[in-house]
């Protein structure tokens, strides 16, 4: 039996692999093999596609650090408040992400959460893929996807204020992106500055 490599970012332990593939970012090859195999699950099952952001957002909150781009922690920090929060759906979540662009130098910068005990891409596998299951595989993604983003606001408690004044740094001003743009991504945008206005906003007083 070969023996359990533990994951550097998520902790996960996976069974090493004879084979392993090129780790991606602040993970174990293992790690990355078993997040391949739960995106290919999701893409074999369109009705599981729109569980594909949150997974890919959930992943990489677990995995920023050491070979991990920054862009990334951000940009999935900021899907899973999108989310979770204020309830986008994934394709409006990608659309925002499609509009924020590069990291500027005023972008907030995130260090690494690594809890000893969350739910990591190896439970939602042995949900989901190992059961051939669907329904497994939803409820054990938004599961992850909610364990990530409490464990971050319970280590780092000021995550959520800083994703919505980025967003507001990057959404909210003249030169903004702003509505300009294709129907979908304008319809995500627009929802979104009416969260970060405020009510009132909202209301459209
Ligand atoms: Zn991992």
């Amino acid at each position: 039996m070969r023996a359990t490599v533990v994951c550097p970012g998520c902790g996960a332990a996976l069974p090493g692999m004879e084979h392993p593939p090129q780790p991606e970012g602040n993970a174990s090859s293992e790690c990355t093999a078993a997040f391949h195999e739960v995106i290919g699950f999701e893409f074999q099952h369109p009705v599981m596609l729109r569980y594909h952001q949150m997974s890919v957002d959930a992943y990489g909150a677990q995995h920023g650090g050491d070979a991990a781009k920054p862009i990334r922690l951000v940009y999935s920090l900021a899907g899973l408040w999108l989310a979770l929060e204020q309830g986008f759906s994934g394709d409006e979540v990608r659309a925002i992400h499609q509009r924020m662009g590069h990291p500027a130098a005023d972008w907030p910068t995130f260090e690494p959460v690594t809890v000893a005990s969350w739910t990591t891409v190896a439970d939602v596998l042995e949900a989901g893929v190992k059961r051939r299951s669907e329904t497994g595989h939803a409820k054990a993604t938004r599961d992850w996807a909610a364990d990530v983003w409490c464990a971050w606001l319970r280590e780092r408690p000021g995550t959520a204020t800083q994703i919505e004044d980025l967003l507001r740094l990057v959404f909210v001003h003249p030169g903004g992106p702003g509505l300009l743009g294709t129907v979908g991504s304008a319809g995500a945008v627009h929802r979104l500055l009416g969260v970060l206005e405020g009510p009132s906003s909202a209301r459209g007083a």
